[in-house]
């Protein structure tokens, strides 16, 4: 008996060492935060951006270049990029398929009817218009309604050199060696309380995820939408758990992921 002991004595401390090192693997905390704004609406810069700056916390925005919001004021957009937040690629034209329960998609911005070349030429001029405004090479993308395919086709395959990470829509979060970086998960925000956001955070902290979370509308200019008080409650739970919580741009936490899932491949096939 004694014998057993001594042999496994040795195994019960590798594994009761584990859960300390997977507890810390987010820039030693304890989960990511990945605060997303999509299709480049005023209220962004009008109503999301000041809190933002005033907890020096940075977002990712996800640009529908020919917004109009962009056409009207691309100055406030080069500004917020040049403040630390990241534009991402969310489509030139925001293409999405159309059909029942879509009937506000234009049949000219009707995803089912694209090529999957087309779709690929203006992802990628959304990426060259992004690039004069922020001169960044590095990209990530979102899915357009989440659409994620044209007929049986994925486009984002062909892309997979023009961006570190794509976003999807599914409500759900994942340890870092679960996170598929071309489908990454996030939740989506329509008319949640400050308080049920605050449980999304808890929950990544305690499950040591990553946690996405899509806005639109910030007290209008969506109807997916959340008022000034819910979204300004998150974000000062956030930063008051900074110790807890890494809060970066899609971009910076893709990469840690891309690296991290990198080396963990090379130790477990080693
Ligand atoms: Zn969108």
């Amino acid at each position: 008996m004694k014998k057993i002991f001594i042999v496994l004595l040795p195994a019960l401390i590798v594994t009761g060492s584990a859960p300390a090192q997977l507890n810390a693997v987010w820039q030693g905390k304890k989960c990511a935060v990945v605060l997303t704004y999509d299709d480049a609406i005023n209220q962004h810069l009008d109503n999301a951006i000041p809190v933002l700056d005033s907890l020096g916390l940075k977002a990712t925005f996800y640009i529908t270049a020919f917004s109009t919001s962009m056409q009207t004021r691309m100055n406030d957009w080069r500004k917020l990029a040049a403040n630390g937040h990241e534009l991402g690629n969310h489509t030139l034209y925001h293409p999405c398929i159309g059909g029942k329960g879509r009937e506000w998609v234009k049949p000219d911005y009707d995803l089912s009817k694209y090529t999957v070349q087309r779709m690929i030429d203006e992802t990628r001029m959304t990426n060259v218009f992004l690039q004069a405004l922020d001169g960044k090479t590095k990209r990530t993308f979102a899915f357009t309604c989440g659409d994620m395919k044209i007929g049986d086709s994925s486009f984002i395959n062909a892309m997979k050199d023009d961006f570190v990470a794509a976003r999807a829509v599914r409500n759900e979060m994942h340890k870092i060696n679960e996170v598929d970086l071309y489908n990454v998960d996030c939740y989506l925000v329509n008319g949640q309380t400050g308080d049920q956001l605050i449980e999304w955070a808890k929950a990544a902290i305690r499950t040591n995820s990553l946690l996405v979370i899509l806005f639109h509308g910030i007290n209008g200019g969506n109807s997916l939408n959340v008022s000034l008080s819910a979204h300004s409650q998150l974000l000062h739970f956030l930063k008051e758990n900074e110790k807890d919580i890494w809060i970066a741009p899609m971009l910076t936490i893709a990469e840690y992921i891309k690296t991290w899932q990198a080396n963990n491949k090379k130790k477990t096939t080693q």
